[in-house]
């Protein structure tokens, strides 16, 4: 692997590759260039999961003819397949190194050997939405139960934005979540459930299934199972299967050419 993205960054293949490289024996998202090739060799497969495609929109939005390459997943191929559609990567200047890392080599939405069983509390049990469960099983609480426990799960957001940030297919430049109209700027917590049904309706048709939100989510809302039960009913009404489907999502009126342009990179601001 590392002498294949060695010899692509010096025959021009590619400009940059967006890997891993160990730091104070963390597995770091890391930029590979032509400039420091014997970096390469610091390159590692890892257990890490990051949505390195996230990197390459932002990439792609400032340099929008940079060759890029990158480690993918199944769940990262999924995104790149996402991003292609959506115009915000241009499949010609991406190349993939393959890790199978997953038995069910881009099968829609299929368990993921990554995505851990969580243990999940007896209260929780109880009163909310087990992060364990499938789309089908929720509905056995019925309507108003249903709502009630994911109420319960809703009510405990901080309202931290580490879900969007995280997702590989959130890539507005003016995002809903920040819109005064719908969800109220400056208050916690946030507005429930607007909050959440906004970025699941967003999700219908986008969401690749990675669970990165999940795991970023700091109070445990099972965000995954979320974005499953939006996506089972663009899957029932319009057979479109998310990430592996080459046509465009049948939810694309939800984007406009300005609410989908790449955001741009802003540098850090103090207090951000
Ligand atoms: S699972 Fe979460 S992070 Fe991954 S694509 Fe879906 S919404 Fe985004
Ligand atoms: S508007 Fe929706 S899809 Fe776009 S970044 Fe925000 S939550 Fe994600
Ligand atoms: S990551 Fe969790 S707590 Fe943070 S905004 Fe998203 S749902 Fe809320």
């Amino acid at each position: 692997m590392n002498n294949r993205v060695k010899a692509w960054l010096e025959d021009g293949t590619i400009d940059v590759f967006l890997g891993y490289k160990e730091v104070d024996h963390h597995p770091l998202p890391y930029c590979f260039t032509r400039e420091r090739l014997e970096e390469v060799d610091d390159l590692v497969l890892s257990t890490a999961r990051y949505s390195l495609e996230k990197i390459a929109t932002h990439m792609a939005a400032v340099e929008p003819d940079v060759k890029i390459g990158m480690l993918a997943r199944d769940c990262n191929q999924r995104a790149l397949n996402v991003l292609y559609i959506w115009n915000q990567l241009n499949p010609d200047n991406v190349s993939t190194v393959s890790v199978n890392c997953c038995p069910s080599r881009l099968k829609e939405h299929a368990d993921c050997s990554y995505l851990e069983t969580e243990n999940v509390g007896p209260y929780k049990k109880q009163v909310g939405v087990d992060n364990n469960l499938t789309p089908e099983d929720v509905e056995m609480y019925g309507k108003e139960e249903g709502f009630d426990r994911w109420m319960y799960e809703f009510q405990k957001c901080i309202k931290c934005y580490g879900c969007r940030n995280i997702c590989p297919v959130c890539f507005c430049k003016e995002c809903s979540l920040e819109h005064g109209d719908l969800v109220r700027t400056g208050t916690l917590l946030p507005d429930i459930p607007v909050f959440h049904l906004v970025r699941a309706v967003h999700m219908a048709g986008r969401c690749i299934d990675c669970g990165l939100c999940e795991d970023a989510c700091p109070m445990d809302i099972p965000l995954r199972l979320l974005y499953q039960k939006v996506n089972k009913i663009v899957m029932d009404l319009f057979d479109y299967k998310t990430g592996t489907s080459a046509e465009q999502s049948p939810f694309s009126i939800l984007g406009d050419t300005v609410t989908l342009e790449p955001k741009p990179i802003q540098p850090a601001q103090p207090g951000d």
